[in-house]
């Protein structure tokens, strides 16, 4: 069912208030309705896209350049799932041990506690698990797909079924705008609504799913507001380790024709790609994170112009190149990739000195790819032009930032909208914000859900490992109760 704020107040024996309507909250309301608890949905925007709202999520950035943090994310019901683009894939497993002798990006799960929920997850996201990957011969590549979502819109799709429910409470235009603790609990959440009005909601647990930049700002806020005493210790941990997907052009290939084997059931956008990506092996023998390339292809004029700058460095084989270009046999490919990112303690969302509307401080993203970033893409990079020079079926050439050669480009974002860590996910709490089941450290009843507890990203994207943690975290408190 639906109500309108001013019922709020007289709301009693909510079991779980969950605080946002995109993937990670829908999933979470309907997964806890469906095992008979009482759920509370409280939306900050409305049910379409509304200035009021999408202004609540202004904010200034500094570091490398990024997106306007107001048009990287959208504030209505089923939020950013409003314009996501439906590419997923979840995350390989070697991906949640973490990298290096650090063990960068290290989760307290394993894929296998996660795989369980792929196929309530598919369902929701109209997906099926994607292609095996095949490892290319030499054993270094493997060639790799996605699933594509048609994309599922979470506030269509499960508008009627949210309304219908009597289990769940929906509340449109109610803005979370402060948690209120005692002790380890949070006793109750100050909800506003764009007409001045206040209220306090009561619920006995409460699932922060405001995405991945907001539970970051408004755990601070709330802490701030509490003069500390909501987070303690924990304070010092939220905002941190924030982290994107490193996702740039980095170079051209050209290639023998046969060598391009898009995936057979290419999604939108994503049409005549080829995607590859290093095998674990070789991703840890060379000391990165994980990447993935995609080969795009160019317009066929492309493929002379290349082999004209590879002539400088390969003659022979640039005039072999030539003969086969003439007859078709080799085609050009613009060189993309998309890379886990290094999270670092310095990258973060903190509070910024203007404030919005409600009087809670703006976000200030502080974000700047690492060493380590620039060599992961480097080193896939340089695997890719091994393999096709081994196989003498191509040649790879580099953009000259990533050989040193120019500065790191800063014209336009070098990112992917997917906004992960902040609040991440540890086995104690000198080393995170939640534990293994998304309870903040030292709370009793606060959960958070979403990309903000990713501890690393992997190169895949985020929403379906986020559903199906969203699942995971369902399944937990339903047992918990
Ligand atoms: C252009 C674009 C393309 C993308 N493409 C892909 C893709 O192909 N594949 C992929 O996996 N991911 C993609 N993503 C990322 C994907 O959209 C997110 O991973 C996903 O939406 C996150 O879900 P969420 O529920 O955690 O957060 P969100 O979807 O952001 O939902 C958060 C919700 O919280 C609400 N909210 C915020 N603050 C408050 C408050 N104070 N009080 C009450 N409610 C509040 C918001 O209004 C919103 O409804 C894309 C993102 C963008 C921007």
């Amino acid at each position: 069912m639906e109500i309108p704020f001013s019922e709020l107040a007289s709301l009693e024996g909510v079991d779980y208030c969950i605080i946002g309507s995109g993937p990670a909250g829908i999933t979470c309301a309907r997964e806890l309705a469906a095992k008979n608890r009482k759920v509370l949905l409280l939306e900050g925007g409305g049910r379409e896209w509304s200035e009021e709202s999408q202004s609540l999520y202004e904010g200034e950035t500094l570091g490398d350049t990024y997106y306007d943090l107001q048009d990287a994310r959208l504030r209505y019901f089923g939020g950013t799932s409003n314009h996501w683009a439906g590419w997923c894939r979840p995350l390989d497993a070697h991906e949640f041990e973490g990298k290096g002798p650090t063990a960068i990006g290290r989760w307290p799960i394993r894929r296998k506690d996660l795989d369980e929920y792929f196929p309530r997850a598919g369902e929701i996201l109209e997906i099926e698990l994607p292609e095996p990957d095949t490892v290319l011969p030499g054993g270094m590549l493997r060639r790799i797909s996605y699933s594509f979502s048609p994309p599922a819109r979470f506030g269509e799709k499960y508008q009627s079924e949210i309304i219908a429910s009597d289990r769940i409470i929906l509340a449109l235009n109610c803005n979370l705008t402060r948690m209120n603790a005692a002790g380890s609990a949070i006793l109750s959440i100050t909800v506003q609504d764009y007409g001045g009005g206040s209220v306090e909601v009561k619920a006995r647990d409460f699932i922060l799913a405001c995405g991945g930049i907001e539970n970051s700002r408004l755990l601070l806020w709330s802490n701030l507001a509490s003069g500390g005493v909501l987070l303690k210790e924990q304070a010092k941990l939220v905002g941190r380790y924030w982290f994107e997907h490193h996702h740039a052009e980095i170079g051209d290939a050209i290639v023998e024709t046969g060598f391009i084997q898009p995936p057979d059931n290419p999604g939108p956008g994503a049409k005549g790609i080829m995607l590859l990506s290093l095998t674990p092996k070789m991703v840890a023998e060379k000391g990165i994170l994980s990447c993935s390339l995609r080969l795009n292809p160019s317009p066929r004029s492309g493929v002379k112009a290349l082999i004209e700058d590879i002539a400088c460095v390969a003659p022979t084989w640039a005039s072999w190149a030539d003969g086969e270009a003439e007859k078709g046999q080799l085609c050009a490919h613009r060189l993309k990739a998309t890379a886990e990112q290094e999270p670092r303690f310095e990258n973060r969302v903190e509070l910024g000195d203007a404030t919005d509307r409600f009087g809670i401080p703006k976000v200030r993203l502080h974000w700047r790819h690492s060493e380590l970033d620039l060599r992961t893409f480097r080193e896939s990079a340089k695997a890719l032009g091994v393999y096709l020079a081994v196989e003498d079926i191509g040649r790879v050439r580099l953009l000259p930032w990533l050989v040193g050669e120019a500065e790191y480009p800063q014209e336009k974002p070098h990112a992917a909208y997917h906004h992960m860590g902040g609040t991440r996910m540890a086995d104690d709490a000198g080393s995170g914000v939640v534990d293994r089941n998304c309870l903040v450290f030292g709370l009793s009843n606060l959960h958070v859900i979403g990309s903000s507890v990713f501890p690393g990203g992997g190169h895949s994207t985020p929403t379906v490992t986020i559903v199906q943690l969203a699942l995971r975290l369902s399944d937990h408190l339903a047992a918990r109760s």
